[in-house]
Parts: C-alpha cells; sequence; structure tokens
C-alpha cells in the first residue's frame, strides 16, 4: 500500500536542512509520495525507515539496472498503464543477439551496426541498448570467447548473457561481471542454481516460463530466494501470445499491485518469424505495450530508425514540452554581419530551424525565446510570444553588442506583430521571415542587412 506524503513526513528527521536539494522535509516527502525522488537521498534516514518507505512507495514495475555506470541501461519502474495518465518512466530496450553459432562476419556486422546506427533528434541520442549473447552450443568455452569478444568491441553496451546452463552462464559472467549484465534465464528446472549465480555474482536475472502462470511461479521462487531484480520472459513466442501476456502483466502489478508480475517484460521479436521486416512490426506493437526489452535478430536503419521513433513519442513526458534553453545560438560561424534570427524554445522548431539554417551555410545568430515549449502561433495566442517579450529578451540578451546591425527576423507566422515590435524596438528593423522552416536556407542566402535607423 503506497504511503501518503503525511505518512512519509512523520518517518522524516524533520530537520529542513535542504540536504537532499529540496527545501523542506515536508515537500521532500511529498516528491517521495509521489515516485519523484528516491527516499535515500535524505542522508539522515535509517536504514530500517529507508526499507519501509523505499518498499511503500516503490513503482509497481521494479526498477532494473542493467549494466554499470553511466551507460546501464534501465528498465521498468513505471506506474500507470496509460502515458496520458502520467507518463511512462524508462524507455524498452532494444537488443540485437549475438550467438556463439553465428560466424565471424554475422558477429561483426551485428556488433558494427549497434555502434554505427546512431540518430540524433530534438537534442537525443537514438540508439540500440543491449546487447544478448546466447550460448547456442551449450558450451561455456565458446560462450565465455564471444562475451569477451563483444566487450572489447562494444565496451558500452549492456549485456544480455542467455543459457540454460548455470555453469556457463557463470563462466561467461566471470568475464564481464563488472558489467552486472542481465543473465537469462531460470526455468523450472533450473531456478535454484540460477537463482545462487545471480546471488554470487549480484547481477539481475531473467526468468522464462512455458507460459504466464508457469512464468509467475518462477519469479515467486526467486522472490522467496531473496532475489529483486527480475526481468520475466513469459515464453510467449507469437505477437498475440506477447501482447496479451505483457497487458496482463503491467494490468495486474499496476492496478492489483501483484508483485510476481511487477517486473519489466523482456520479449523476442527476433524468434517469432524470420521476415525482417514482420520482426520490426512486432516489436513495434510490443513497444507500445509495456515491453521492458524487445531483443531483435538484427539492426538494420531502415527498420531500426522507426523503432527509435516510436519509442521516442511513447516515452516523452506528455506533461512536460521537449524545450531548448532559451539562448542565443551562433550558427555557421557568425559575425558582426550576419542575420538574427528569433524563434521559439520548442525542441522540434529550434531542431528543424537550425538544422536549416546550418543546411543554408549562412552564418547566422539563432535566437531562442523561453516559450515554455510551446510552438510559435500556440505560444504566440497564449501570450508567451508577444511584441513586449520578444522586444525585452533582444534587450537583455546581449544580441546588440555582437552585432553591427539592427535588423529581426521573425517567423513568417508572426507577421501580424511586425508594427507592435518596430514601436518596442524603435533601432531595429523587423524583418518577416518565411511560413516554412524549409524556405529558410534561399531566404537566408538573399538576405542583407538594412540600413541602420
Ligand atoms: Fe529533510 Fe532529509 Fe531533506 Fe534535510 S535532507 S530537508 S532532513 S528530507
Amino acid at each position: 500500500m503506497a504511503l501518503t506524503g503525511i505518512q512519509i513526513l512523520k518517518m522524516l528527521p524533520k530537520k529542513n536542512c535542504g540536504e537532499c536539494k529540496i527545501p523542506t522535509c515536508l515537500a521532500f516527502a511529498m516528491k517521495v509520495a509521489a515516485g519523484q525522488v528516491e527516499i535515500g537521498e535524505c542522508p539522515y534516514v535509517d536504514d530500517a525507515v529507508k526499507e519501509t518507505i523505499g518498499e511503500a512507495s516503490a513503482p509497481p514495475i521494479r526498477t532494473i539496472k542493467i549494466g554499470a555506470g553511466d551507460a546501464a541501461f534501465t528498465s521498468g519502474g513505471e506506474t500507470c498503464l496509460f502515458r496520458h495518465e502520467k507518463r511512462f518512466e524508462n524507455p524498452t530496450g532494444i537488443g540485437v543477439l549475438l550467438t556463439t553459432t553465428m560466424d565471424d562476419q554475422a558477429i561483426a556486422s551485428r556488433i558494427e551496426n549497434f555502434k554505427k546506427l546512431q540518430y540524433e533528434r530534438v537534442g537525443v541520442l537514438l540508439k540500440a541498448d543491449l546487447i544478448a549473447v546466447k550460448d547456442a552450443k551449450n558450451d561455456a568455452g565458446s560462450f565465455a570467447a564471444l562475451v569477451q569478444k563483444v566487450m572489447d568491441s562494444a565496451p558500452t553496451a549492456s549485456l544480455i548473457l542467455m543459457s540454460d546452463s548455470a555453469a556457463n552462464l557463470s563462466a561467461a559472467a566471470k568475464v564481464c561481471k563488472d558489467k552486472k549484465p542481465l543473465l537469462y534465464g531460470a526455468t523450472a528446472g533450473n531456478a535454484n542454481e540460477m537463482a545462487a549465480l545471480a546471488k554470487d555474482v549480484a547481477c539481475p536475472l531473467a526468468v522464462r516460463g512455458k507460459n504466464l502462470d508457469e512464468a509467475v511461479t518462477i519469479t515467486e521462487e526467486m522472490m522467496k530466494a531473496g532475489l529483486k531484480d527480475l526481468i520475466i520472459d513469459t515464453g510467449a513466442r507469437t505477437i498475440r501470445a506477447a501482447l496479451e501476456d505483457n497487458i496482463v502483466a503491467r494490468r495486474s502489478a499496476v492496478t492489483k499491485k501483484y508483485k510476481p508480475l511487477g517486473f519489466p517484460t523482456i520479449n523476442f521479436p527476433c524468434e517469432m518469424t524470420e521476415d525482417p521486416m514482420m520482426e520490426a512490426m512486432i516489436a513495434s506493437v510490443l513497444i507500445a505495450k509495456y515491453a521492458g526489452i524487445v531483443i531483435l535478430s538484427d539492426l538494420q536503419g531502415d527498420t531500426l530508425f522507426p523503432l527509435l521513433l516510436e519509442r521516442l513519442n511513447i516515452f516523452t513526458d506528455p506533461q512536460r514540452p521537449m524545450v531548448v534553453e532559451e539562448n542565443i545560438y551562433p550558427l555557421n560561424g557568425p559575425g558582426p554581419d550576419s542575420p538574427v534570427i528569433i524563434t521559439c524554445n520548442f525542441s522540434l522548431t529550434y531542431f528543424i530551424v537550425s538544422g536549416e539554417i546550418e543546411g543554408s551555410k549562412v552564418p547566422s545568430w539563432l535566437l531562442i525565446k523561453d516559450t515554455e515549449g510551446l510552438s510559435v502561433l500556440t505560444a504566440w495566442a497564449a501570450g508567451k510570444f508577444g511584441a513586449d517579450l520578444i522586444a525585452q529578451f533582444i534587450k537583455k540578451s546581449g544580441i546588440e553588442e555582437k552585432i553591427n546591425h539592427r535588423e529581426l527576423l521573425i517567423p513568417g507566422y508572426l507577421a501580424s506583430i511586425k508594427g507592435e515590435l518596430e514601436e518596442e524596438l524603435p533601432q531595429w528593423t523587423i524583418t518577416i521571415g518565411p511560413r516554412e522552416a524549409g524556405h529558410i536556407p534561399a531566404f537566408l542566402k538573399e538576405w542583407k542587412p538594412a540600413p541602420k535607423k
């Protein structure tokens, strides 16, 4: 049962010292209750209270880390069924499968694609997260050697080690113990050995059932054995079964607080079809519906990129617009005679406009005004991008010290504020720029600074 902020406050030392980076204990307690900060951020809470509060305020889907350091992959931590209720916390991990029966070329090309296929969109780096290494020969030597090869070639990848043999997994885990790989997996036949290994090497463990019911039974056993960091494979190898299992697991955990299903799931589109397009389609369905991790047979740009974009859209916090900082952004090495362009701080607008300016190769100053993440017209309609606010920003931004001219290009959609802006900035010439970002390069290439007033 989740604790309220007031219940949590009663257990805090109430020093109001701010060492948790939150000014008061009450505000801290409210944030802990909302799942926004960890109780461990307060250095004065003793271990017993930490455990009580930590358990009670933990999200219904446990947060699991695979890997170590900054490159660790985090799964779970989810608290709701639908994104609009709150937000989804940790994006579905996308991984690629390597097996000990693959030839060197197949392995090298998958590792190469894992490293190479990275994309930056709206300031976010989009890429695959995990490499799953499978002991397909049931041979500890070749398994450990492949794990070592992956560690050498892709040191930032979070690893999943897959074997039916606890002894083979142990051999491979020793090679990469510090990387805290996910051990896959405990089945009805080997659960005790796998639990002992996971405890010994302090790594998260995946459980694999023949179906959802068996997965629950094994998970309960693992929990009784004292393991907390688990990932569930329900054994589903068709899109329908996997989708149904993911939904049942999430609903049971979130609405019924059913602990044995309160862990992220791992799905294997790579084992559901041989058709790469169908595999990507299955992965897209499972990313949309609660998969903690999806494992693909290969990474190709034409299928990986849409999956990464889908994931970005689903896991973006709907209550917090993506924004860039209010600032002056020099693009293409501008000087005192370069054009000055202003737009809003909605990330998508910034990246589209800055991309077009960079593509034009025209040195320019891009002014980004804080509009609380609203796009140009919405911000104007909401009173956050009016002539008075733009004028204030221009005056305090420091752009006047960087340029010789006084000409400001405003978005075409703000044409109606030109006169008002000229009154607010009498020294400036206000020029209406294009409505569409795609027309910016041609516009800039023609641009000459207006004579000073
Ligand atoms: Fe209160 Fe602890 Fe935060 Fe200090 S660090 S304000 S005692 S919650």
